[in-house]
């Protein structure tokens, strides 16, 4: 099996249609989702019902969670929160109800996918140094686990002896005996400082990881994200990827 792995669509319709196209072209056999369908972008609903149509699995996130009334909006920063509020009043009952029925968790094949952090899936803590990293490894059992969240792809490789190293040199061969935290980074508003839609692609058959990179007219995002009165920076960073 072939799995196209993504995450963090943030209402990005355009970003998400140039990934579900290209992951078609890649003719993988399943699509999973790691959360954050909504927040911060103008088509909430739209890419709702597109993961509901293409997505096997789909996990919540904590924008996700956060639109649905269900987290403290103290908890995010003054664009996030207004970007929350905004998606609140968008959303309709059918994306309602679909949000409201996802997992935190996921297990398939030799792997676990979770939105934030394996520790903790319902706290959304954010994996940024290795010693973050070491915690998360303790806290699940299997090969691999998938990540968001952060929107920065990245490998984290634990090997035998219990050293980390992260890796970006995809494709990545996964070897038994060591254990693996991949951060697929984000399809709708990347922070690498590479504006093009991020996704990977695991084949569960050759053991191997790879990140995708799909460019997108996110003039037409930008257009739609400041005509809704939202904070012009979330239009302006999906040009700069940060
Ligand atoms: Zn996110």
């Amino acid at each position: 099996m072939r799995y196209g792995l993504i995450s963090d669509i943030h209402g990005n319709l355009e970003a998400f249609d140039q990934v579900l196209s290209d992951l078609d072209k890649l003719k993988v056999d399943a699509i999973l989702c790691l959360g954050d369908v909504v927040g911060y972008g103008p088509d909430p609903n739209e890419c709702v019902a597109l993961v509901q149509k293409h997505a096997d699995v789909c996990l919540i996130g904590n924008h996700d969670e956060a639109s649905l009334g269900r987290v403290d909006l103290e908890l995010f920063n003054y664009m996030a929160r207004e970007a929350i509020e905004w998606t609140m009043r968008q959303l309709n009952k059918e994306s309602k109800d679909y949000l409201l029925d996802r997992p935190y968790t996921h297990a398939f094949e030799e792997c676990l996918m979770v939105h934030a952090s394996p520790d903790e899936p319902r706290r959304w803590n954010y994996i940024l140094s290795l010693d973050d990293a070491a915690h998360s490894f303790a806290a699940f059992e299997q090969h691999v686990c998938f990540i968001g969240h952060s929107h920065t792809p990245w490998v984290i490789d634990l090997n035998p002896e219990g050293r980390m190293q992260v890796r970006q040199d995809y494709p990545i061969t996964l070897q038994d005996g060591h254990r693996y935290l991949i951060n697929v980074g984000s399809v709708g508003q990347p922070r690498d400082r590479n504006p093009a839609a991020a996704f990977g692609v695991f084949d569960a058959e050759k053991k191997e990881y790879i990140l995708k990179r799909s460019p997108y007219g996110f003039a037409k995002t930008q257009k739609k994200i400041r005509a809704t009165g939202l904070p012009s920076f979330l239009a302006d960073r999906l040009a700069t990827g940060q």
